[in-house]
């Protein structure tokens, strides 16, 4: 008996979890092996962070969803080495070390916060990539308002009642709107001492519009919108400088100004991850500027037939960092290992459907772009809603995520505000204070 083609797949987002999905019927020993126990549902993590949603709804167990295809085997662990020679993948969990051997490769390892060379400024401003990041923001958002109760001068109860986010894409522009419903709707009557409705929410933009993806027509009218919501929308801001007292904005005509702030959510760059550097080293394949691997156009590395990459890692044909980018891929590099096993004539050439996308600015507000069609307000945003309810992973997820929005939607309260001190890593004390501390 010949032992079977075994597949490796590193990562459980949208890459690997589809792939694994899409190899459902071959004749292959799966390994998926992540990072996170959970697939993350990356487009409602905002929601996470703004308290609508819980973390169980947009990131369901791995294990769970693929308990039923038997040739998979998931395993938990940081991969850390990838030897394209001797086709191993190396991963850990703390000391404990997994070597796992491949015939075919699929890396799917996505992308983290990218800072432009500044990582200094991450401690001041974490980014929305994970759950871990989305309940750091909760803690941070439903925190400033806390501190802010506590100040006996209103002066420094400002610092904790502005917020400022940076960058004007879908994920800060979600954020920022959010975070304006939570100031105006849900906290409303929950303090004694400040009025959370005098929050101010900015949002510094380095281009010349927001959401500038969608088009200079979407980005005008979603740029108004904002503003009529009372968001301060600063445009051809380049953020220079975050620390404890805020973010310092060097603007395009040459003037800077500091913001005092105590709440900055960063939602301006991504790094893909480090493994693509790796992968680029060994097989000699280019990466562009934000680490992202050049890619043949079967989404293989050069001279690696058997090693293909998908999703946010790679630069191909200028694909966008979305989600359908990683499932096409996914099921592309699923069906080539499938010929491959089968001996028939295998895809040669990945070709992106682009099925639009979408962001929503406020509750019923969104704007959507599928092919020349541009829609926004409520019908966008009931696009939006059918959209994301039918890619969420779980019956009891898509019903529960349903009667969360009716409570914040319909409703004003939000279900998931649950935050604790540990998870604002410091955010909410005094930073001279915390070094001390660590110091002894
Ligand atoms: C806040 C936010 C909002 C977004 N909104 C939208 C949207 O509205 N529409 C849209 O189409 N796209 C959206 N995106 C983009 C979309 O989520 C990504 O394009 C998509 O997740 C990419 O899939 P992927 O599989 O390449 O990476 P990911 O989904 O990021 O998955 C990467 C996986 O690899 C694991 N991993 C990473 N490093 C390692 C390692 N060393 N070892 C083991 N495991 C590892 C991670 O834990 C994760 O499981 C959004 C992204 C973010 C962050």
């Amino acid at each position: 008996m010949t032992a079977k083609h075994r597949v490796v797949i590193i990562g459980s987002g949208f890459g690997g979890l589809f792939a694994a999905k899409r190899l459902k019927r071959a004749d292959a020993e799966v390994t998926l092996i992540s990072r996170v126990s959970h697939h993350t549902f990356q487009p409602l993590l905002y929601q996470v962070a703004t308290g609508i949603l819980s973390q169980g709804e947009i990131a369901p167990a791995t294990r769970e969803i693929l308990k039923r295809q038997d040739n998979v085997e998931v395993l938990l662990g940081d991969v850390t080495t990838i030897d394209l020679s001797a086709r191993t993948v190396t991963s850990s969990v703390g000391v404990l070390q997994t070597i796992t051997e491949y015939d075919s490769l699929i890396v799917a390892a996505g992308a983290t916060t990218g800072y432009f060379g500044n990582d200094e400024f991450e401690p001041f401003a974490p980014g929305l990539k994970s759950i871990d990041d989305a309940l750091e923001l909760r803690a941070r958002v439903f925190g400033a308002f806390e501190m802010a109760e506590l100040q006996q001068e209103a002066a420094d109860a400002e610092p904790w009642m502005t917020f400022v986010v940076v960058g004007a894409g879908p994920t800060g522009v979600e954020l920022a709107g959010q975070i304006v419903e939570l100031s105006h709707r849900t906290l409303k009557r929950d303090f004694r001492r400040i009025d959370p409705r005098d929050a101010r929410v900015i949002l510094v933009e380095g281009g010349d519009g927001v959401l500038s993806s969608f088009g200079p027509k979407q980005s005008r009218r979603a740029g108004e919108q904002l503003e009529r919501m009372g968001i301060d929308v600063r445009l051809q801001g380049m953020v220079e400088d975050v620390d404890e007292s805020g973010v310092t904005v060097k603007y395009r005509d040459g003037s800077t100004q500091h913001i005092a702030t105590r709440c900055v959510l960063w939602a301006a760059g991504v790094a893909a991850s480090p493994l693509g550097r790796q992968l680029a080293e060994q097989s000699g394949a280019g990466l562009d500027r934000a680490g992202r691997v050049q890619v043949r156009s079967d989404l293989t590395l050069p001279g690696h037939d058997e090693v293909f990459v998908i999703g946010d890692m790679i630069a191909l044909d200028d694909l966008p960092g979305v989600a359908q980018v990683a499932m096409q891929g996914a099921k592309f590099s699923a069906k080539k290992i499938r010929a491959r096993i089968d001996g028939k004539p295998e895809p040669t050439q990945f070709s992106y459907f682009d099925k639009g996308s979408m962001a929503t600015i406020s509750r019923f507000r969104a704007v959507a772009n599928v092919g020349s069609l541009e829609l926004r307000g409520f019908l966008a945003w009931v696009a939006w809603l059918f959209i994301h309810i039918l890619y969420l992973v779980g019956f009891r997820a898509k019903l529960s995520t349903l009667g969360h929005w009716a409570v914040a939607f319909i409703g004003r309260a939000r279900s998931e505000r649950t935050f604790t001190l540990e998870q604002a890593r410091g955010a909410l004390t005094d930073e001279r204070e915390r070094r001390d501390l660590e110091a002894g």
